[in-house]
């Protein structure tokens, strides 16, 4: 191995086991900082030296690949699904049919968490991860590879020893903090939420940008080693192992001598499992020994030496109030039910979310019904029933409001959409303060010293009607309201003036435009460079750049064609609020193709010839137009002719497909789009 290749080999070493550390171990022993320097050193040298491209190298973990359609593969070993119990006399008769067919009483147990998410099987080759396949039927499923490749908890190689190739099984979830942070997000954006962790977790594997996926916090569990001849006799041992060679293995699974200490692990759970930062559905009792496994073997559906213990999810009932009706910044209504506070889970309820219309008339809900409510990964409870027979001939079923609760304008629902809107943008009121508020937040133009109280004040005194009115406040006019101080007025004026050197990307968020998020912001100011540009823009402008839809597109076009937008862009233009990127924003946005001279031939995939060539110069390399000994390498597509592949070979010059050259330019991508 040459000095270049032991080097590269080194960092990787070294990144992974930081990795491990890091997302399995939870110890970090370097700090974010430095594990970034370690990252763009081997980012550079890689990129340097494409010829060691390695596709488990830690660089992968940023994503970049795009797949279009997954491909359905077998799996070797058939994913079974679980009995399941509701009870602990299902247990015993389960522990019942084994004895028997097992003939001897004592069985010993692993005792493990049921993980709610999406289940996943690993394939190890070598030592390497070679493929990650979903469940699907049980005998297929699809190859998900490259978006598990950015799981970063989910070893890419492992150390190798005589056991180094086997399959792994185990359980993506998404932490309940990571799911409510991404809510958040969807909020800020205006947008529908997520419904649970778990199918947002499932939803993850099969997004087609990579990229993506290596934004969500996801993680992996694992539960189950499969393998020829596996190094240890039970089930828990092997486990064991599992976890040393660096897979993630929740600390809560526990070896049971019988029964009785399974019990004793399902009542400890039963309320400890709401302290773990990831949801769990019940526990999965499995007989240890490998051999009674074999011995056991499986029904049509499952195996008989594991069983699914489920909890019953905590419900409680209580009296329906009154029904508030909530309007956004967007115009969208929630109702929010009103509950006679009842204890759940821990925490005294006095709220649950009902989305929309559709849910009130599912449930037919009636003025003080006794309804029976839940916890899931939501942050507010949610109505899942009604004790219908505990209705009274005088109960009478809500009607969801007609007119906004705040304004009194007819509301409208248009077709294909769950939520009713306010359509009276212009003048009523929670809108207008919640543009306002959403303008000034901390993603958006993170204006210091103004919270959302300020922003209600000084509405109220019509002091501010819209997020423009902002940049012409005055000290003087601050300093008579409740509670300003000298000093709060002067921070509030000095946080606005400042807001105008907020790049454009962020100001381009922060102006609302309905599903225009943080990333779809990014991608639009990026491709537009101006705002001028978005807002003439035509539909099939909009949804030719990557990522931008039908719903984005026709937002954009409403917005631009509504004259107080562009009025009040107008106003903010004339204030100095950033409407443009700035040129050094517009230029260069990495060095990898420094002093680099790469030749593009045939047809591409995912990038068209010209997306290519803008790349390379945006990472500073240059375009070569024939190949020659000066050429770094070359970047070949599909239908390249032979000649020149010829030409590359004999002067010895690096070929990469397309979609190595976009892995190794995965960083600088993301940030182009
Ligand atoms: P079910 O989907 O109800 O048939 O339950 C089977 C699923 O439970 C499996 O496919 C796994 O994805 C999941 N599961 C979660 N935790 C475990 C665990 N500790 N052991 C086995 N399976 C588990
Ligand atoms: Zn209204």
């Amino acid at each position: 191995m040459n000095y270049i290749a032991a080097q590269i080999e080194a960092l990787r070493n070294e990144l992974h086991q930081h990795n491990y550390n890091y997302y399995v171990l939870d110890k970090p022993v370097i700090s974010d900082f430095e594990f970034d320097k370690l990252l763009k050193k081997l980012q550079d040298l890689e990129s340097q030296y494409p010829e060691y491209f390695d596709e488990n190298s830690p660089t992968q973990r940023v994503g970049g690949q795009i797949t279009k359609n997954f491909i359905t593969e077998n799996h070797q070993n058939r994913m079974y699904s679980l009995d399941n119990s509701y009870s602990k006399e299902g247990l015993i008769e389960w522990e019942k049919r084994n004895i028997k067919l097992l003939g001897t009483t004592s069985i010993s147990y692993t005792c493990e968490l049921k993980y709610d998410g999406a289940s996943i099987n690993l394939i190890y080759v070598n030592g390497k991860l070679s493929k990650a396949i979903t469940r699907g039927d049980g005998y297929q499923g699809d190859n998900v590879t490259a978006n598990i490749k950015t799981i970063k908890s989910i070893p890419l190689l492992i150390k190798t020893t005589n056991f180094s190739d086997f399959e792994i099984r185990g359980e993506i979830i998404l932490p309940i903090e990571g799911f409510n942070k991404m809510n958040q997000e969807r909020i800020e954006a205006g947008e529908d939420l997520y419904m649970n962790p778990r199918n947002t977790a499932s939803g993850s594997l099969k997004l087609q940008d990579s990229a993506e996926v290596a934004k969500r916090p996801l993680d992996c569990l694992l539960y189950q080693i499969i393998g020829d001849k596996l190094p240890y006799k039970t089930h828990f041992e092997n486990l064991e192992f599992a976890n040393s060679l660096g897979f993630k293995i929740p600390d809560s699974m526990k070896v049971a001598k019988n029964l009785d200490e399974v019990f004793e692990f399902i009542d400890y759970w039963e309320s400890k499992r709401h302290d773990l930062p990831y949801e769990t559905d019940g526990v999965v009792i499995k007989v240890n020994a490998i051999d009674f496994q074999k011995e056991l073997g499986y029904t049509a559906k499952s195996p008989r030496w594991a069983i699914a213990y489920k909890y019953q999810t905590e419900q409680v009932s209580t009296k329906l109030l009154s029904i508030d009706y909530q309007v956004g910044r967007t115009g969208a209504i929630t109702p929010v039910a009103n509950l006679e506070p009842v204890q759940l889970g821990g925490t005294i309820v006095k709220r649950a979310s009902l989305h929309n219309a559709d849910q009130i008339e599912k449930l037919a809900l009636c003025l003080n019904d006794e309804v029976f409510i839940e916890k899931g990964g939501e942050i507010i409870p949610k109505i899942v029933g009604v004790n219908i027979d505990a209705r009274t001939e005088s109960s009478k079923k809500i009607a969801f409001i007609s007119h906004c609760p705040e304004c009194n304008t007819k509301l409208v629902r248009s077709e294909g959409d769950a939520k009713h809107y306010c359509p009276n943008e212009n003048s009523c009121p929670p809108q207008i303060t919640g543009r306002i508020i959403h303008f000034i937040s901390r993603k958006a133009m993170n204006i210091d010293g103004i919270g959302a109280e300020t922003v209600e004040l000084l509405f109220k005194n019509r002091l501010i009607y819209d997020i423009a009115d902002l940049y012409s406040l005055t000290e003087s006019q601050l300093l008579p309201l409740e509670r300003m101080a000298e000093k709060s007025a002067q921070n509030i004026i000095s946080g606005i003036a400042t807001s105008k050197e907020i790049p454009f990307e962020k100001v381009l968020f922060a102006i609302g435009i309905r599903f225009v998020g943080e990333t779809v912001a990014k991608k639009l100011a990026k491709h537009f460079k101006t705002i001028d540009n978005i807002l003439k823009a035509s539909y099939d402008e909009l949804v030719s750049v990557d990522e931008i839809g039908d719903k984005i597109a026709q937002s954009i076009i409403d917005f631009s064609s509504n004259l107080n937008n562009i009025q009040l862009i107008e106003r903010l233009k004339q204030v100095g609020v950033q409407f443009k990127l700035k040129e050094s924003e517009v230029q260069i946005t990495s060095e990898i193709l420094k002093n680099k001279i790469v030749v593009v031939s045939g047809v591409f995939e995912t990038l068209s010839r010209e997306e290519l060539k803008r790349l390379i110069e945006l990472n500073s390399g240059k375009v070569g137009s024939s190949i020659s000994s000066k050429t770094s390498f070359l970047v070949a597509g599909d239908t390249m002719g032979p000649s020149k592949r010829i030409k590359a070979e004999e002067l010895k010059i690096p070929i990469l497909t397309e979609h190595e050259f976009i892995q190794m330019l995965a960083t600088s991508i993301r940030r182009l789009r």
